[in-house]
């Protein structure tokens, strides 16, 4: 069996935190990524390769197996729902929490039906119906801070690391969802069809992992 892999990476800042963990195992792109524009890298092992997606995208490859291994921060993960695919390490880099969050001092505990504005409409359902909150949702793909400001929405779902963004636009932290790191995720077939070159290179990064928290 091919026992080359695909590696599917999450653009911007979680790949800035991603590159140094490779590059520890011998695996850096022969191309600069931030200066060119293609999406699939050879690196310094010719078994592996790079692919670097948008990252609701990362999540998709890798449970149609067109990455054996994927990158993904856990908000992308819980959104996606975990078809397909095992995730079997937390990296612990990029962590940030998964929160709601309104205009400052503008409760809404009053209110019948909660309008939240998103882009993790299937976290945000989940959440409103467990917390036995009436809600509808409104799906946006940028500037949520904006939706509660405008009246478009009554609370947001997005994540927050700071709270710089959300204090700078008036609103306010609310109730926390998830912490939320990066994860490793493994096609589920790959982790079968692949497994000792999978399973070397989860020992290999879990063990720079220990060394790195050291
Ligand atoms: P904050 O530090 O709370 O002002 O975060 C600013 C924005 O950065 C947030 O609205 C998020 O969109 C984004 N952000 C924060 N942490 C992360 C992360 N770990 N991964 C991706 N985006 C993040």
């Amino acid at each position: 069996m091919d026992q080359h892999l695909t590696l599917a990476l999450t653009k911007g800042r979680i790949l800035q935190e991603t590159l140094p963990l490779l590059s520890a195992l011998g695996i850096s792109p022969l191309d600069d990524i931030a200066q060119s524009r293609k999406l699939v890298f050879e690196t310094t092992n010719p078994s592996v390769r790079l692919m670097v997606l948008r990252g609701s995208d990362v999540p998709t490859y890798v449970q149609f197996g067109t990455a054996d291994i994927g990158v993904s921060g856990k908000d992308v993960i819980m959104e996606h729902g975990g078809d397909g695919y095992y995730e079997p390490l937390d990296l612990g880099i990029a962590r940030c929490r998964l929160m709601t969050a309104g205009v400052k001092g503008q409760s809404v505990r009053g209110k019948q039906t909660v309008r939240v504005a998103t882009k993790y409409i299937n976290v945000a359902r989940r959440y409103y119906a467990e917390q036995g909150r009436q809600a509808t949702f409104v799906k946006l793909y940028g500037a949520m801070e904006l939706a509660p400001i405008t009246g478009l929405a009554d609370e947001i779902v997005d994540i927050v690391d700071t709270g710089n963004t959300l204090r700078a636009n008036g609103l306010e932290e609310r109730e926390l969802i998830a912490t939320i790191s990066s994860r490793i995720i493994v096609n589920r077939a790959a982790m079968r069809l692949k497994h000792d070159a999978i399973q070397r290179f989860l020992d290999a990064i879990s063990n720079r992992l220990v060394v790195h928290d050291a």
